[in-house]
């Protein structure tokens, strides 16, 4: 059933009228009013088809409107819907014991939780308790979440506005980037590794209970690490009894063609911090993975850590058949070989658009970074972007929308990180409408 355009404009109204949104002025927001969704599709109420070129916000990994979840789901809901956390059900068993299965090394043990931030707070609980430290060391050009530790973990601007709400303890450091230090991969390395050396030695290794690093970073830009750093921060943390924290909400879950992000660079972390691909977005859920080694710490000490949601039966049904989802479709091996057809086919748009300044993927975690100059690599907006300095790439992202695309657009960056059952097809067809929209920022060099 189609509903007429005036109902579409009260469905919209009411939103604004009634709710508030994220990250936003609230006025001037010209959102998708979504009926439905399938597969890389979203669907307005006026039937027009949206290709999802971001899986919502990365993490509908598996696509959209799979109904394996529903039925997991509601099946899950006609036995019992909810059960305190101290009461245990068959699903939270069955996703703990998969989790640890997927999970390297002797990371076994599952703190259940609701969202990456919540994930993150308690990892930051647990890193300080365990290590008697106070401090938690992260990258500038990351996010963790917007509550309030995770926003102060995040380097990323949008802890900025809410500075003055700056937990204590936590300390930045930064990362060269490729693109625009021409220092050559071996010098890139030594040098981000003598960085961190520094700001340790600066603060007090002996202070510092642990090292945040998204297993690849995401929203902050696909910004890759040095080859071979993470190996290096896996040493500099053994060496100073600092652990090593993965954050896996937006890298994980076969978003990079392996189940984590950090398994691109050989390392084992500490904990990991999971959300989004657990689920799908299908229910909310997150997981804090601990080691054995730390998780042991608490069979004679009481855990201070508790949700009432913690291991929310429903959540667990949608987590444990979302996983079984990556096995039986080959995603995660699908992530690789489509993240490689997303690299030939940028390829081709960079000769086409001299607005490309740089591409950066990892599978189908991946974003393009729009310039004014390729020789100066002046950004087409800049860093922590004014709104009027979003002109060309509001212009560029109202056109892409209009083309019958929906994806993340920040700054100067524009992310392609489709869900991971995308066929070739269809990224031609994604990446068609970038190539026209792309046209508005082509102009704008003239
Ligand atoms: N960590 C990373 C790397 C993220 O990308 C995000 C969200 O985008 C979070 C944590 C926070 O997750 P949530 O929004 O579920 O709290």
């Amino acid at each position: 059933e189609v509903i007429n355009r005036s109902q579409t404009k009260e469905i919209i109204q009411d939103n604004l009228d009634y709710t508030m949104f994220s990250w936003s002025k609230q006025k001037g927001i010209d959102p998708i009013a979504v009926k439905y969704a399938k597969g890389v599709y979203l669907y307005d109420h006026d039937e027009k088809r949206y290709i999802d070129f971001s899986s919502g916000l990365m993490n509908v990994n598996i696509g959209h409107g799979d109904q394996r979840i529903t039925e997991a789901v509601v099946k899950q809901m006609q036995q019992v819907s909810y059960v305190t956390p101290s009461c245990v059900t068959e699903v939270r068993g069955e996703i703990g014991k998969k989790l640890a299965e997927i999970c390297p090394g002797d990371l076994n043990k599952s703190f259940f939780t609701l969202c990456g931030a919540s994930s993150i707070e308690n990892a930051i609980k647990v890193a300080r308790l365990h290590t008697g430290r106070h401090k938690i060391l992260t990258r500038y050009q990351s996010y963790h979440g917007s509550s309030y530790g995770a926003i102060s973990a995040s380097g990323d601007p949008r802890r900025i506005p809410a500075d003055s709400q700056q937990a204590p303890n936590f300390i930045h450091f930064d990362l060269p980037i490729s693109y625009r230090w021409n220092y050559g991969d071996e010098n890139l390395l030594k040098e981000s590794v003598h960085q961190l050396e520094r700001i340790i030695a600066y603060e007090g290794p002996g202070t510092i209970a642990a090292i945040i690093l998204e297993g690849e970073s995401g929203s902050s830009g696909c910004l890759k690490y040095p080859k071979g750093y993470l190996q290096q921060v896996r040493r500099i943390c053994d060496d100073n009894g600092i652990l090593l924290i993965a954050d896996e909400v937006m890298s994980g879950f076969g978003r990079t063609g392996q189940w984590f992000g950090f398994q691109n660079h050989d390392i084992i972390p500490d904990m990991i911090v999971m959300a989004k691909g657990i689920t799908c977005g299908y229910l909310p859920f997150g997981c804090l993975m601990l080691s054995d080694r730390i998780a042991a710490k608490y069979d004679d000490a009481v855990l201070p850590l508790g949700l009432t949601y913690s291991a929310h039966p429903v959540s667990c049904a949608a987590a444990l058949a979302t996983l079984q989802i990556y096995e039986d479709d080959n995603l995660i091996e699908n992530a690789a070989v489509m993240g490689k057809y997303v690299d030939e086919q940028v390829a081709i748009l960079r000769q086409k658009h001299l607005c490309i300044g740089d591409w950066r993927n990892t599978g189908l975690l991946g974003c393009l970074e729009l310039v004014k100059d390729r020789e100066t690599k002046e950004p087409m907006a800049p860093f922590n972007a004014k709104p009027d300095q979003m002109t060309v790439m509001n212009k560029v992202a109202a056109r892409i929308k209009e083309l019958g695309m929906y994806t993340f657009v920040r700054w100067n960056y524009i992310f392609i990180a489709p869900p991971l059952n995308i066929t070739r097809d269809q990224i031609d067809e994604g990446i068609a409408i970038i190539s026209e929209a792309l046209k508005i920022a082509d102009e704008s060099l003239k």
